[in-house]
């Protein structure tokens, strides 16, 4: 029997560190032919994963450019997959996620009739602003798929609601599988992978923090840095780590306000590894990431998202999380109790990850291998 060409499509940092594991996964399987195709959304960041999980890309887009706006890059990323998809001839077409290049791909595919496989497929906050776009994409990608790899039971049940039912399944999300592969490979090297910048883990609480949601650029940004200025003063044992975005929209918001203060370490986007690393060392960590939310649970840290909404409420509902949006007041209390009492800090520290048991990209082989091959 012929192999079956499965083309993978990532962008950026997440869909890699989410997909690594089903290319690896497929790659074990003589009857895959894998073919990952990435395109040149987050460069650096990009080749840095591939490089950690030992991938290579078949096809670049290049996609990348300055200031890129939104129509722009849809329509160049249609345009191209639809070409490279055309040569290729897949069988099937898997992309991750919610980005607008997700969406593009996956209305290529569809263009050419080829099925599309979405991989945590069913996230929803039902506020199509909110985060802007990426909602409106995750739901155009439901429409355009035709297999769906939901990570959670209320994923399923988003679908269903839209009367998806056909080919959904619950597989757990694959960052799991990506960050269990990864902490197991920080542990037997440990030292090397410290990195120079992050300040000494073992004479501070510190709190992780990482802000980028577009919905958020500007005063909101300015107006959570400073609340973190209030919030460090008041616990001298505590140091603030914060990731910059590259977008300068962000960082160019975030530095002036921080830059000054000796216990807050302004730091380039750390690698993935230094960046679980560093998740792994927290004390607390305040994100509006959605992936950094996801994989907190597993390591047993708290997380104060910071955003009015979320497509991954099951931290909340469990008690990993808490939503505490973008009030001053509110993140300043909530990280205040959490860095005082520490009843609460445990509360939420010793609950189970409702997000996946590692074995994601496994399962997701497997009924792939179930649809495709029998
Ligand atoms: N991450 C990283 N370095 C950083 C910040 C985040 O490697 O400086 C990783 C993090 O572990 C998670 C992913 O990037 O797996 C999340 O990416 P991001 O927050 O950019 O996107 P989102 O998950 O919100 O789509």
């Amino acid at each position: 029997m012929r192999m079956k060409k499965i083309v993978i499509v990532v962008g950026t940092r997440p869909e890699v560190i989410k997909l690594a594991p089903v290319y690896l996964e497929l790659k074990k399987n003589k009857k895959f032919n894998p073919i990952l195709i990435s395109t040149g959304q987050h460069k650096e960041m990009v080749n840095e994963m591939f490089k950690w999980f030992g991938v290579k890309e078949d096809y670049n887009l290049n996609l990348m450019q300055k200031n890129q706006a939104l129509p722009e890059l849809t329509a160049r990323v249609l345009d191209k997959t639809y070409k490279l998809f055309s040569k290729i001839k897949p069988d099937l077409v898997i992309v991750e996620g919610d980005t607008a290049s997700v969406m593009s791909a996956s209305l290529a595919a569809f263009y050419l009739k080829i099925p599309v496989a979405h991989v945590e497929a069913g996230l929803r906050t039902n506020d199509i602003y909110n985060p802007f776009p990426e909602e409106m994409s995750r739901r155009m990608v439901s429409h355009l798929a035709s297999i769906h790899f939901a990570p959670t039971k209320l994923a399923v049940i988003n679908l269903n609601k839209e009367n998806i039912s056909k080919n959904v399944y619950m597989t757990g999300n694959t960052v799991i599988d990506a960050l269990q592969y990864t902490v197991r490979k920080i542990n037997k090297s440990l030292k090397s992978l410290k990195g120079k910048d992050l300040p000494d883990f073992k004479k501070y609480r510190f709190i992780l923090v990482t802000m980028h949601r577009r919905e958020n650029l500007g005063k909101v940004h300015s107006d959570i840095a400073k609340t973190l200025l209030k919030i460090i003063n008041k616990f001298p044992d505590t140091v603030i780590l914060l990731p910059l975005h590259k977008n300068p929209k962000v960082r160019d918001v975030i530095r002036p306000i921080l830059k000054k203060h000796k216990r807050v370490f302004l730091t380039e986007p750390l690698g993935y590894v230094p960046f679980v690393y560093a998740m792994k060392n927290s004390y607390l960590i305040l994100t509006d990431s959605g992936g950094v939310q996801e994989e907190a649970p597993s390591l047993g840290k708290p997380v104060l998202v910071l955003r009015t909404t979320t497509e991954r409420p099951e931290g909340v509902n469990v008690g990993s999380a808490k939503l505490v949006g973008i009030d001053p007041n509110k993140i300043f209390y909530e990280a205040s109790k959490l860095l005082a009492d520490r009843n609460s800090y445990n509360k939420m520290a010793k609950v189970k990850n409702p997000y996946g048991d590692g074995k994601a990209a496994k399962k997701i082989v497997r009924i792939i291998s179930k649809l495709f091959t029998s």
